[in-house]
């Protein structure tokens, strides 16, 4: 901002009068007149010259009058006092009132001398150094009402003296035309002010909703920006308290500072710069470290400070400038916006200085040039601020997708795994059963003989006499045992033993063929046979036909007086009731059995 006051020192062609020649302020009318060209110039370095002094024969010669050409006397930073003459007429034959502006609210110390129709000098000492009461017309710069007698001639002399660069915009106005300017000049505040106020409070609001830091960083910016144009405009308050302390120059230049302070870390949050540039970003902090520190400075010696602070903001300028452009070559979105807010500031301080320099015209756009600027870069920075948020908001739901996503596919594999796993159990369990069947089969089985074992018979007799005994049918139960089997192991050996066993219980399993009837291998050369709905008579039948069978094995042994393999069988059949039990049906049998091995074997006993 300062850099640009400072650029704003341009020249401007205006021929009309040369310094030293009164200039007849009659001829000022619609149109201010800019006096830079017109006055004489006298540079105090002791600050100690008087007004009698100036208008004394040896300093009056010193008045230098070839100014250089522009809207304002520029005098540089500068611990000397000036002194301007401006001697001025009146053609007319009527009095003419006249306002001389010093379009510049930041000069520390400025007096008039204005004569009276006797000669007689009154001063009038203000600035803004120097209690807003001292002001003899109310505006936001230095107005001197002049009354010019008809047809006299008088001599006034100006005396500026600042802390901070002298920049000196003289101007001769008609009431008439400064009044409408006024007004125009006021709305044009107005309005940056009033959306700068916009600005802050929503970005408060969203602060308050959002929670990010980077909105109270922009408020503090705003704030710290709206603070020092107001105090640069000459709009600070005027209370009485803190009038002077808000619209002095180190008040100023403090809220240059503080608003590039809050303007880098600013810059920090949005860029990212700890990130994206760290090396940058410690010079930035560095910066901002500075700048807290320069108030202190201010108050101790501005004069000294304010010539290095203009070389700082400069520096800043072009360093931000720097750290923007390398974060937007980094891709850094953010940073576009951020170089359109800078571009634009700069647009605004350049239309202010054009203006200065007389290369466009004056106009709203152009007068307040860096307030637009300001205003815009505002808007801009919001702008981004709301594109920010939308980025973060975009990430967020990208984000949370690709989380639904991969808990999905989780889910998934979790049900595949559980399917295969249900699949794996369903086929182990269908092994399983068919292992067990198996199991219960070769339990139920003679394992010499492949017919059924005693285990079976005994589960079926059992079964079979309940049955029985429900539906009142008979139960017959046969024993059946090899005839001097002893013999034959000891003679033929025990292996062809275990196959005439085989053979036999082939035979005997091949004859009993009706459903129901069961054939079992009771234990060594002994087998059953049980023959359920059957009576003694039936049983007897299919006994005889099983010895039968057997002698047609035709089995040789030697040993028997028979000459081949024989069996012996007792038959029980009873009515199943309460008074018997299997087990008294198999003593019966066993005792029909015995019979038949003493009644002379391979035969059949009933009991
Ligand atoms: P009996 O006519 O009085 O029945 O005379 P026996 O020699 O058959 O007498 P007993 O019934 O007491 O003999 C049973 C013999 O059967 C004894 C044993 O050597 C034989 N034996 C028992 N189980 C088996 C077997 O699993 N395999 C073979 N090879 N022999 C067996
Ligand atoms: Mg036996
Ligand atoms: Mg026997």
């Amino acid at each position: 901002m300062i850099s640009w006051l400072l650029l704003a020192v341009a020249l401007q062609a205006l021929p009309a009068w040369s310094a030293g020649q009164a200039l007849d302020v009659a001829t000022v009318a619609s149109e201010p007149l800019t006096l830079t060209q017109v006055v004489s110039v006298l540079e105090d370095p002791e600050r100690s010259l008087t007004l009698a002094d100036v208008q004394s024969a040896e300093w009056a010669s010193r008045f230098t009058t070839d100014q250089p050409p522009g809207s304002a006397l520029a005098l540089g930073f500068t611990r000397s006092a000036f002194w301007l003459r401006l001697p001025l007429r009146n053609s007319s034959d009527r009095p003419v009132q006249r306002l001389l502006v010093v379009e510049n609210p930041r000069i520390s110390h400025v007096q008039v001398h204005i004569p009276d129709a006797q000669g007689t000098y009154r001063a009038i000492s203000t600035g803004c150094d120097t209690p807003s009461s001292t002001r003899v017309y109310p505006n936001r710069n230095f107005v001197f009402p002049l009354t010019l007698p008809a047809g006299s001639e008088q001599v006034l002399y100006l005396r500026v003296e600042s802390s901070i660069g002298l920049l000196v915009p003289l101007q001769l106005w008609s009431p008439q035309a400064f009044h409408a300017y006024e007004r125009d000049d006021y709305v044009g505040k107005a309005w940056y002010f009033g959306i700068a106020t916009a600005m802050i409070l929503f970005n408060l609001m969203l602060l308050v909703a959002l929670r990010d830091r980077v909105y109270l960083l922009y408020v503090i910016f705003a704030a710290c920006t709206v603070f020092a144009l107001a105090i640069k405009n000459g709009l600070a308050p005027e209370s009485p308290w803190l009038g002077l302390l808000l619209n002095s120059n180190v008040a100023y230049y403090s809220g240059v500072s503080l608003t590039l302070a809050a303007m880098l870390m600013f810059t920090r949050r949005m860029l990212h710069t700890d990130q994206v540039v760290p090396r940058l970003d410690r010079l930035l902090l560095g910066l901002v470290a500075l700048y807290l520190v320069t108030p202190l400075l201010y108050v101790v010696a501005l004069p000294v400070f304010s010539r290095v602070a203009i070389l700082l903001n400069l520096a800043t300028a072009v360093i931000t400038l720097g750290v923007a452009l390398v974060c937007a070559f980094k891709r850094q979105r953010s940073a576009y916006f951020f170089l359109a807010a800078f571009a634009l500031l700069m647009l605004g301080g350049a239309m202010t200085t054009l203006r200065a320099m007389g290369l466009v015209p004056t106009n709203m756009f152009t007068v307040d040039g860096l307030q637009l600027g300001s205003a815009m870069e505002m808007i801009v920075l919001a702008f981004a601020l709301a594109d920010r948020y939308n980025v973060m908001r975009r990430d967020k739901a990208r984000v949370q997708e690709e989380l639904l996503r991969a808990q999905q596919q989780l889910v998934d594999s979790l049900k595949t795994s559980e399917r295969e796993l249900e699949l794996r159990v369903a086929q182990r369990t269908d092994e399983l059963q068919v292992l067990n069947a198996r199991l219960e089969a070769l339990s139920l089985t003679d394992a010499l003989t492949g017919i059924a074992n005693r285990r079976h018979f005994d589960q079926v007799l059992a079964q079979e006499w309940g049955r029985a005994q429900r539906i009142g049918e008979p139960l017959a139960l046969a024993i059946l045992d090899v005839d001097w089997f002893k013999h034959y192991n000891d003679h033929y050996g025990h292996p062809a033993g275990d196959s005439c066993l085989r053979q036999i219980a082939q035979a005997l399993a091949a004859t009993v063929c009706r459903s129901g009837d069961l054939v079992a291998r009771y234990g060594g050369e002994e087998f059953v046979f049980l023959a359920p709905m059957t009576d003694a008579a039936g049983a007897q039948g299919i006994a005889r036909k099983l010895v039968q069978a057997v002698a047609e094995l035709a089995l040789p042994h030697a040993q028997s007086p028979m000459g081949h393999v024989t069996v012996s069988i007792g038959v029980a059949a009873m009515q199943p009731g309460p008074a018997g039990s299997p087990g008294l049906l198999l003593q019966r049998a066993d005792a029909a059995l015995y019979q038949a091995k003493k009644r002379g074997r391979s035969r059949v006993e009933c009991e």
